[in-house]
């Protein structure tokens, strides 16, 4: 935990593992309501890291950092030069890079305190913004998820309910009206809606609608914890399939919409992103997606034959692969 009297920082650093390599995990600043949700965020984040990265194959261990504030009011160049200084105290144990409500620009602030960050415009990190390369995965991974749960990868006519259309959420829904989905969309950031609906020609729904709508498949890409006991007879899809890190608020959620029919795509198998350290390689990230989508599909088949729950499935993977039994 770190605390900067002088720039207000508050923020926690959490390291799961580090059996592959160093933690790597994004930075959130969030308005949190209490200390234990603070922690409880950057413990389940930095959970879902280790597996995300395991799963990916990459030589990566999980960590998170989430940061307190109002991303809107409360950033300052003093506030990221003091992350980037608790950062660079865990002497590269730990990689940061954007997360929700973390901008390109913040970590450039941070990389001048620390050269431990990834996701950065130019330089050694220079992945840039990850969220074209996250989305084009998720994209890809709804692809096959569609193929088992709808019996094809065509999309042309099918109707897709996407929840946020931020960095990720907005690539997401462009791919999918290229493909020819119809989108019914919703987020709480109106100007982010119109220029998406402009765009994509998507039907606008009420943030609380979104649950309710008719649709092939639900592609939740704002926050975590959105299916849960409140959500979970609401939806009206075969499949859900999104990049929001956290989707279920228990694992146990994961058997409840199996025997709703409804295939879910683990999180963290179909939301990796180029938030890598060293030299970027389009070429590379690109290879891995593709590599990343062969293990989503592994996943859905195993558990569909075996009637279990997805996220089960690929968390044993994501276990075996880091050693770990938590
Ligand atoms: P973002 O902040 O750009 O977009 C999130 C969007 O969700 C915003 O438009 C916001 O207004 C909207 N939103 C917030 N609360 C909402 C609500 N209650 N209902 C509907 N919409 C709401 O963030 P992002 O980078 O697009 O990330 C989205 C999700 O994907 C997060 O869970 C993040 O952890 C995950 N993720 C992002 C990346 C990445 O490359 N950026 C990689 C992996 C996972």
């Amino acid at each position: 935990m770190f605390h900067d009297a002088d720039s207000g920082l508050k923020a926690i650093i959490a390291v799961h593992s580090s059996a592959l390599g160093p933690a790597a995990g994004g930075c959130r600043m969030w308005n949190y309501d209490t200390d234990e949700a603070m922690l409880r965020d950057a413990l389940r984040l930095s959970h879902g890291m280790s597996y995300k990265n395991a799963m990916a194959d990459l030589p990566l261990g999980g960590g998170k950092a989430v940061i307190w504030g109002d991303a809107k009011a409360d950033k300052s160049p003093e506030l990221f030069r003091a992350f980037g200084r608790a950062v660079e105290s865990l002497k590269g144990q730990y990689i940061t890079a954007e997360d929700v409500g973390i901008s390109v620009s913040d970590m450039q602030i941070v990389r001048e305190e620390t050269a431990h960050v990834a996701g950065l415009d130019e330089g050694d990190a220079a992945s840039g913004d990850p969220s074209p390369i996250t989305a084009m995965g998720i994209y890809l991974g709804i692809l096959e998820t569609a193929k088992r749960a709808l019996g094809t990868d065509d999309l042309t006519g099918r109707t897709i309910a996407v929840q946020g259309v931020g960095s990720v959420g907005g690539h997401v829904c462009e791919h999918l009206a290229k493909a020819g989905a119809n989108l019914i969309i919703t987020d709480i950031d109106q100007a982010a809606l119109s220029d998406i609906s402009t765009r994509t020609g998507a039907r606008i729904v009420a943030p609380d609608e979104i649950y309710d709508v008719d649709a092939d498949i639900f592609s939740p890409n704002a926050l975590g914890a959105i299916i849960n006991e409140k959500t979970l007879n609401r939806f009206r899809v075969k499949a859900i399939a999104g990049g929001a890190n956290n989707q279920l608020i228990v694992p146990e959620m994961g058997e409840l919409l199996r025997r709703r029919g409804i295939l879910y795509a683990p999180d963290y198998v179909i939301n990796v992103c180029a938030k890598i350290s060293g030299t970027y390689l389009r070429d590379w990230v690109d290879a891995k997606v593709k590599a990343l989508m062969v293990t989503l599909g592994e996943v859905l088949d195993l558990a569909m034959e075996s009637s279990e729950p997805t996220n089960l499935v690929a968390d044993r993977i994501a276990r075996q692969r880091i050693g770990r039994t938590d």
